[in-house]
């Protein structure tokens, strides 16, 4: 590179750095406003974070950031980047342009029109009154497809959500792999809900002290490679993982005494996001880069640890007797195959955030086809609640019995964040894919789990997923990682397997 090149380059990376040096303060922040920030301070607590963003903001969107996409956008000056520096300049360029079109004070609207409408929401779940929260989503509504005008429609106006969370991802590509996925997962639910095979757990009745799930989930973690010199375990309500750079990637978790569950699978599915930050090129740090390369991606990682690994057999086969160390009265008498079971039964259940591995991905379905229908069929919001329960009858055979276990159930469409749920879907499809090769390529993968050896499969993992970051698009990981394009195939077949062996089907 020419030596006016390198220093305008220079400066371009120096802006870059300023950036995330703020999103990683106000990271923090947040962080530690959730974790047990004094409730004193939290008031200006939040003027702060407001006035960190906007200068994050700013400077995004400043014209010194516009002449230094203008140059290096430039094909001749492109030519001269390497793979990985012009990733960041289209990364860099999709942000900029995003927040470009808006214009300012629509996007403040916008803002303080989504604060007020979780407020709402949160009113309106408890107590089940559609039509109160009603005004505010069809707000929302309105307003994105406005946006999504000044933001360009791609192909059809739900593909420019879509591709906010998961990069290149389109309405076309979604509906072939739903549809295949749903005709494999409806019967297979079907014929669950069908089998006689009910065992009864009584010592999921049991209560189990937070002192011991806590020195399990430490354990699980420390097993599964997560470093908690680069990171850190806390309590929250809601469980969540937050990387700040990939030396810094804290995780927390719940304890309820009365689910033994819940703290050990929210532990491995947060423990799955941070093995991902954690394992980042450290050469990408302090560039947008340094993060996982879409939802879909990073639901994987969470997933492929919850489930894939935690909920298999071999995983409690090692595993069981140091739960039961930490609980001998509790699990007197429990065996490792008894244990497995209890943490696959499959119910169809009305709250997503509740169902099982199989059912979750029906709940997603549903979502994903209303929100494509409010995008690009005009669907009028108060129709919502007829049509919510219309496709919970038809896929999972139950009705909501009101509308706050039915269309009011998930705060995400409150808050604007409409084309992010399939991402949960994805993540499952992913993780089922890569777990396909990555049987195929660490053939006594079984084994490895049996005996508690976890760290091959993070290595593995860390080599083909992990460092790359953002500097691999999603598809590109997937095609890299399989040789082939998304597969719906093995998630239903990984699927079909572990549960015509637990409820003894024949399929
Ligand atoms: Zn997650």
């Amino acid at each position: 590179m020419e030596q006016q090149l390198q220093e305008q380059w220079n400066g371009f990376r120096q802006l870059v750095s300023r950036i995330g040096s703020y999103n990683e303060a106000v990271g923090l922040m947040y962080w530690d406003l959730r974790t047990g920030a004094p409730r004193k301070g939290a008031e200006q607590r939040a003027e702060t974070i407001g006035l960190l963003s906007t200068e994050a903001f700013k400077l995004g969107t400043s014209e010194e950031m516009g002449t230094y996409l203008d140059l290096f956008t430039q094909e001749a000056n492109l030519a001269e980047l390497d793979e990985v520096d012009r990733r960041l300049v289209e990364t860099v360029k999709k942000d900029y342009d995003l927040n470009r079109k808006v214009p300012a004070e629509e996007f403040q609207a916008y803002t303080i029109l989504t604060s007020k409408s979780e407020t709402q929401w949160e009113d309106a779940k408890e107590s089940g009154d559609f039509e109160s929260f009603e005004p505010y989503l069809s707000e929302i509504v309105a307003t994105l497809r406005k946006f999504i005008g000044y933001w360009g429609a791609k192909d059809t106006p739900y593909d420019t959500l879509l591709d906010m969370y998961e990069p290149d991802l389109t309405v076309e590509r979604l509906d072939e792999v739903f549809d295949r996925l749903k005709k494999r997962l409806v019967p297979l639910a079907e014929a669950i809900a069908a089998s006689d095979i009910k065992p009864k757990m009584p010592f999921l009745d049991a209560t189990y002290p937070k002192e011991g799930q806590k020195a399990f989930s430490h354990f699980i973690l420390k097993e599964m490679g997560y470093d908690f010199d680069a990171g850190r375990l806390d309590e929250t309500v809601h469980p969540f993982a937050t990387g700040l750079n990939p030396g810094d990637v804290r995780i927390t978790t719940h304890y309820h005494e009365n689910d033994v569950l819940s703290a050990a699978f929210s532990s491995l599915h947060e423990g799955g996001h941070a093995l991902y930050e954690q394992n980042i090129d450290p050469k990408l740090t302090g560039t947008p880069l340094a993060q996982g390369t879409s939802m879909g991606i990073h639901e994987s990682q969470s997933r492929f640890w919850e489930n894939m690994v935690g909920r298999s057999l071999p995983f409690w086969q090692k595993y069981f007797s140091e739960l039961q160390k930490q609980f001998p009265d509790q699990l007197r008498g429990v065996t490792p195959e008894q244990f497995h079971f209890a943490a696959n039964r499959v119910e169809n259940s009305l709250i997503r955030i509740e169902a099982d591995e199989l059912t979750y991905n029906l709940h997603i379905i549903i979502r994903y086809e209303i929100e494509k229908m409010l995008f690009n069929e005009d669907l009028d919001v108060k129709k919502l609640p007829e049509v919510w329960n219309a496709k919970y009858e038809s896929y999972l055979g139950i009705t909501p019995p009101n509308n706050s276990q039915g269309v009011l159930q998930d705060v995400h469409w409150s808050g604007g964040s409409f084309g992010y749920f399939a991402s949960y879907s994805l993540g499952n499809m992913y993780a089922a894919q890569i777990m396909h090769t990555l049987r195929k390529e660490l053939t006594n993968y079984d084994e490895l789990i049996e005996q508690g050896n976890l760290l091959p499969i993070k290595e593995w993992l860390t080599e083909k997923v992990y460092r790359f970051g953002k500097s691999k698009k999603p598809a590109e990981i997937i095609f890299d990682v399989t040789g082939e394009e998304l597969n719906p195939d093995y998630l239903a077949d990984y699927l079909e397997q572990k549960y015509a062996s637990l409820y003894n089907l024949k399929l």
